[in-house]
């Protein structure tokens, strides 16, 4: 079951503080740096590339950042997501990218018995995730809001999608990591060997560091600040997806936070603290890392038995770390975390 994978889609990614030149290993001089910084997607993205394509292939991915935004953002007016929104039961026309996007979203919320679920949007936003006007909606608006929910009632065919009255689409579950993948082409075409692209805590590398040692990053740690450990990866995608990221806490004193369950409209209440995916293809990342901290340790577990073509590192709620057999030799504890057992998953 191992060599089965999810779709066809190829990237990788984590949340973290990242060790670029300063920590390990000498760079060598004569690769010149490039970076760039931005605010889209509603986060911080921070690109870093190397050698002498790197300076004009970055600033291409700037612009192709700002367009995918204007086409995926649920409040601009002009996007495709918005028109969707607003389309009362008509078909919508989309660009390659959203379509492409959409369907893998769609396709992914049905391998995750819907753990994903792009239709999530009319709970996410009652609950005050968009305008960050936080409240906790009645059961009876959840209820209802649910019945306007439900992946499988979209319909996509002849690049347009067709949405129930009513229903509303959120990309923001998988669209960063779809950003750092298609980036991560891009600059290959361009010649860029080596290069890191943090999206808002979704991490695409090409390549190697230009020295040819692997990147080394550090995976947050979801109950305070910094990382419980570090990873060592290459050319790959690494997305944490965690309750520490966006959340606000009730009058009733409860933390309620931004990844939802949809079977229950509300913030999903497994046994993990995060999730962290690493793989080729950062789309199935992102999906993957929302979806699993969705359904919990135990069924995370069997996702990754039956279609396997990724690792997965999880830090339970009670602090203990479970790793797939794949990165155990590339995954180092802080001191606070070393004393403790970690579970390696075999396949
Ligand atoms: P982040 O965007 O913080 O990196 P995720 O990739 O986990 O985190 O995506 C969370 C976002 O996706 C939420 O802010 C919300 O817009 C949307 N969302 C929340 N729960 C779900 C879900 N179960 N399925 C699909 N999208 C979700
Ligand atoms: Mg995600």
């Amino acid at each position: 079951m191992r060599n089965k994978r999810f779709l066809s889609f190829s990237a990788l990614t984590a949340a973290f503080s990242l060790c670029l030149s300063g920590c390990a290993g000498s760079q060598e001089a004569s690769v010149q740096e490039h970076t760039a910084e931005l605010f889209a997607m509603g986060t911080y993205m921070n690109f870093t590339a190397y050698g002498e394509q790197a300076d004009a292939a970055l600033d291409e991915a700037v612009s192709h950042v700002e367009e995918w935004e204007s086409l995926w953002s649920v409040t601009d007016e002009n996007s495709e997501i918005y028109a969707a929104n607003h389309s009362h039961g008509r078909p919508v026309p989309l660009s390659t990218e959203t379509e492409n996007l959409l369907r893998f979203a769609l396709e992914m919320s049905g391998q995750t018995q819907g753990a994903l679920d792009p239709t999530i949007y009319p709970l996410v936003s009652a609950w005050g995730f968009i305008d960050q006007e936080y409240r906790i909606p009645s059961d009876e608006e959840i209820q209802e809001l649910l019945s306007l929910t439900g992946y499988e009632k979209v319909a996509l065919e002849n690049h347009a999608v067709t949405l129930p009255e009513g229903m509303q689409l959120d990309l923001g579950a998988a669209g960063k990591g779809y950003t750092g993948e298609l980036l991560a082409d891009h600059l290959k075409e361009q010649g860029v060997t080596s290069a890191l692209l943090d999206i808002g805590g979704n991490i695409q590398m090409v390549g190697p560091k230009p020295d040819g040692t692997k990147w080394r990053l550090g995976i947050r740690n979801p109950f305070e600040d910094g990382s419980f450990g570090t990873l060592e990866a290459q050319d790959c995608a690494v997305v944490t997806s965690g309750g520490y990221e966006r959340y606000f806490t009730g009058g009733d004193g409860t933390t309620y936070w931004h990844i939802l369950d949809p079977a229950t409209g509300r913030p999903a209440d497994s046994d993990l603290a995060s999730v962290t995916i690493i793989g080729d293809s950062g789309v199935l990342c992102d999906a993957l890392s929302t979806a699993i901290f969705v359904m919990g340790l135990e069924e995370g577990i069997q996702c990754w038995e039956t279609y396997g073509g990724f690792d997965m590192l999880l830090m339970t709620l009670d602090g203990e770390i479970y790793l797939t057999e794949g990165i155990e030799e590339n995954f180092t504890p802080e001191e606070e975390f070393s004393e403790q057992t970690i579970h390696v998953m075999e396949a």
